[in-house]
């Protein structure tokens, strides 16, 4: 087997779980892998740890006001990191000569320009910020084939397809895909018995671990119709051919159907450092660290349909790809503001569908010829759910 080209690596949202997962197959290749660039939102502490730890070229944090307690950590423990900060920083370092594989892992539309500035410069992308995608997928997927860019989705369901379909683009003979969902946590649940779940609730995933916004959307599946549209984004899939189904062992990571009756599907153990490892290696394969499948222990595999009715999140999705345009930009940035809402315990979680229905309502979709258009669009859902949540 080749040897697997040296990879210099930017984290963007290393504090946080995809980041944290990151890091650790990162460092189990030390001949292979370096993390030179290591981004978060706000959490300096967190930062100058991971900094200490790896040793990487630049780190960065967003937030300007943590500017001077990054750069002091950084030179009280001895390290030549330089620090940076402010969202223009994250862009240039993610565009820039120190890396050229970058892992975007930010949470929501903030993920968005240093995402977008990756895939201009032609870098390895491994994309788990998925709400850039549903924001600004057709700008995001133009400039990556514009610059040469390969993406690799993290998403597992995602990162699932393309190991069935890694020639994204080759459809031939292709039937349909089929998102698997786990149902979060909250599965079989009559829509009147989520009238008073908590935040705490929400977000103990039965089978994930993850950052507490994807958890939240989980709950609500609308989760799954985000990565509806990723799919439709990634694989140039339309909304007909996009299919989820309900499976609560989350072994099976999502299936492939072709015309001739066969499907293809990935399985492996619910972690996400199996989809790291496959977007630092591929199309060779390196150790995650995850074991494999033993499906005698495991003993079956159920499939159910989702519940649109308790979840309506999932149809909101669906809608709003329909629609097209600004849509997807109104209903991603109306869910982060309800679902921050929800954390915060300012609304109860079946506001957070109401929410986003009411935005979608309120404010019709556009043609969205340029990226001017859909961060106005997603500011305008902003407004409009902060000003309804009061
Ligand atoms: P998380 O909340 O654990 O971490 C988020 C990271 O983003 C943190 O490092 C935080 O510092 C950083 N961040 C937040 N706001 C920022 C800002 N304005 N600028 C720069 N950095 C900022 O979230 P996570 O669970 O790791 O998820 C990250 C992304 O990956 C999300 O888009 C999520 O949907 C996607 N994803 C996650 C998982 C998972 O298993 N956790 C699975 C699939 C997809
Ligand atoms: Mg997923």
């Amino acid at each position: 087997m080749s040897q697997l080209p040296h990879r210099n690596v930017a984290v963007l949202g290393a504090t946080g779980s995809i980041g944290a997962s990151a890091l650790d197959v990162i460092a189990r290749h030390p001949d292979r892998l370096r993390a030179t660039v290591l981004a978060a939102g706000s959490k300096v502490d967190a930062l100058l740890a991971l900094c200490r730890t790896h040793r990487p070229l630049h780190a960065v944090i967003a937030d300007p006001a943590q500017f001077e307690r990054l750069r002091d950590g950084l030179r009280d423990a001895g390290l030549a990191t330089q620090a940076h900060a402010g969202e223009a920083a994250l862009e240039t370092l993610a565009a820039g000569a120190d890396c050229d594989t970058v892992v975007a892992a930010i949470v929501g539309a903030a993920g968005l320009s240093s995402t977008l500035a990756a895939a201009r410069a032609g870098k390895r992308l491994l994309l788990a910020n998925k709400e850039s995608l549903v924001l600004a997928g057709e700008l995001l997927m133009r400039a990556a084939q514009e610059s040469g860019a390969v993406i690799v989705p993290i998403d597992s369901e995602h990162n699932a397809i393309f190991q069935c379909l890694p020639d994204a683009h080759a459809h031939a003979g292709l039937k349909r895909i089929v998102l698997t969902a786990s149902g979060g946590p909250f599965r079989g649940r009559r829509r009147e018995e989520l009238v008073d779940v908590t935040p705490e609730q929400a977000i103990a995933h039965p089978k994930w671990s993850m950052g507490p916004k994807i958890s939240v959307d989980s709950a609500t599946l609308m989760n799954k119709g985000l990565e509806v549209i990723e799919a439709h984004h990634l694989f140039g899939m339309p909304r007909g051919r996009i299919d989820v189904l309900v499976h609560p062992q989350s072994l099976v990571h999502s299936l492939v159907e072709f015309v001739d009756g066969s499907t293809l599907a990935q399985l492996g153990l619910p972690d996400m450092r199996t989809a790291l490892a496959v977007g630092f290696g591929w199309p060779q394969r390196i150790a995650s660290g995850v074991a494999g499948l033993d499906l005698l222990q495991h003993g079956r595999l159920d499939f159910e349909a989702p519940d649109l009715e308790a979840f309506p999140c999932l149809r909101l999705a669906f809608e709003a790809l329909q629609a097209g345009g600004t849509a997807p930009a109104l209903l991603n940035a109306a869910n982060e503001v309800a679902v921050s809402a929800f954390l915060q315990r300012k609304i109860a979680f079946l506001s957070i569908p109401a929410l986003v229905e009411a935005t979608l309502d309120a404010l019709p979709a556009t043609a969205a010829d340029s990226l001017e258009v859909l961060r106005d669009a997603d500011a305008a859902a902003r407004r409009h759910v902060t000003a309804a949540v009061g």
